[in-house]
Parts: structure tokens; sequence; C-alpha cells
């Protein structure tokens, strides 16, 4: 488990908990969800995922 560049999803294919957040560590659920597709880089002003508060 480590700490990623910050990434963050606009798809409306996720649910507002995954989608309004975004993360940082490569084995947070939420974050896996999100296809490579989808990912997008930087945090675009969103809090951090709870998820990826937990990995750490
Ligand atoms: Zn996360």
């Amino acid at each position: 488990m480590s700490k990623i560049a910050p990434y963050h999803t606009d798809s409306p294919e996720y649910p507002p908990s995954h989608r309004n957040v975004y993360h940082d560590r490569d084995n947070c659920p939420a974050g896996k969800t999100i296809k490579q597709a989808h990912r997008k880089a930087g945090k675009a002003e969103r809090p951090r995922c709870n998820d990826c508060k937990k990995l750490d």
C-alpha cells in the first residue's frame, strides 16, 4: 500500500461518496472502483476520501 498522485473522477457512474472527494492511496476500496479511463489527476479542491484517510 502506498501513496500515489491525487486523482478524482467527474463520471456520474460513481456514487457521490466516491465522486465528491479525491483519492491518493493505491489500495483505496472506493478509488479502486474508479476505472483508469475515468480518473483525472489532481484534487479538484475536493475533500480527501475517508477510505484513503483510514489507510494512512
Ligand atoms: Zn479513496
